[in-house]
């Protein structure tokens, strides 16, 4: 068997194309769209995503605002910028992008955002609104995983899902979408410490990793027929690899990502997704 590419690429483009003409219609009755981003510091990878951001941004009309900061940066000065920011009307999404360098603390940042304006989804009360089931921005990465799944008519309701991972920013919260109502999967939560992954993946219809683990998820951990989501991005010998071993997985899986070209699109377009609705929200308040 040779899996379906589940392209989290083309599914991108679809929802930025979506959000493209939500801006529209918000720009035709007069509200812009905006979102910023903070970053301190001269880490290349963390420049790089912040270029992607705001290149989506601008592409979906948005206004986009980066605030660039000196890795030796006060603790205060990174919040001041936040509240800046909480403060600046053409801003409906913001984000802190982490980490941030030694010293510095990322989530005293990451709460210093209005939690109207959170495009990762990341703030605690946001977090809350998700352990609650309310509407409310949800963590990019794992909606765009959800949306993979919904754009290529995957079923969840009745499924069993393994989420490999427990951050707050992926694993954790990835278990919660899978398990909340109307996506209804029976999850399964695996970690550093579950003892034998495979026995617990074999059970699986879908498997979700975000482990940070190159090959950790292989062809003798999957069930025929399951669809495998791989969040990781790794760097190996200078290429970008997963944390499944593409080839051997995809001889038995019935769907899976790759990497590049996976989740990673589909977490700029959903920090879009979030940061349209806020715009939304704000128009509907005005
Ligand atoms: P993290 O290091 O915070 O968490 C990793 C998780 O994996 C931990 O909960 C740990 O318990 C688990 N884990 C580690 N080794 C394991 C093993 N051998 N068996 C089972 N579980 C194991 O990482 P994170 O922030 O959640 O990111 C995970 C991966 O996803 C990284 O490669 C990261 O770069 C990538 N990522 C990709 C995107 C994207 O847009 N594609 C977004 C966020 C993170």
């Amino acid at each position: 068997m040779s899996a379906q590419i589940l392209s989290g690429r083309d599914v991108a483009a679809v929802v930025r194309a979506e959000v493209a003409e939500q801006v529209a219609a918000l720009n035709g009755r007069g509200k812009t769209v905006g979102l910023a981003t903070v970053l301190v510091g001269d880490d290349p990878a963390s420049h790089v995503y912040v270029r992607n951001k705001h290149r989506a941004a601008e592409k979906a009309g948005m206004i986009s605002i980066d605030v660039n900061l000196p890795a030796d940066v006060s603790q205060e000065e990174v919040i001041a910028a936040v509240h800046t920011l909480n403060g600046d009307d053409r801003v409906d999404g913001m984000i802190v992008q982490l980490p941030l360098p030694s010293g510095l603390d990322g989530n005293a940042a990451v709460e210093a955002v209005l939690p109207a304006k959170d495009a990762d989804g990341l703030h605690p009360y946001n977090l809350g609104l998700l352990i609650l089931d309310r509407p409310g921005p949800r963590p990019a990465t794992p909606s765009g995983v959800l949306r993979i799944l919904e754009h290529y008519g995957i079923t969840t309701s009745g499924k069993r899902a393994v989420v490999i991972g427990r951050s707050f920013l992926v694993g954790r919260p990835m278990a919660i979408m899978l398990g909340a109502k109307g996506v209804d999967a029976t999850v399964v939560q695996a970690h550093s410490r579950t003892p034998d992954l495979g026995a617990v993946t074999l059970e699986a219809d879908i498997i979700v990793v975000a482990a940070g683990r190159p090959n950790l998820l292989r062809r003798e951990h999957v069930k025929p027929g399951a669809i495998v989501i791989d969040v990781g991005t790794n760097r190996v010998d200078d290429k970008l690899v997963g944390d499944v071993d593409f080839e051997g997985v995809s001889s038995v899986a019935g769907g899976i990502t790759p990497v590049p070209g996976g989740v990673g699109p589909m977490t700029i377009a959903s920090l879009l997704v979030n940061t349209v609705q806020a715009a939304q929200r704000t128009a509907t308040l005005d």
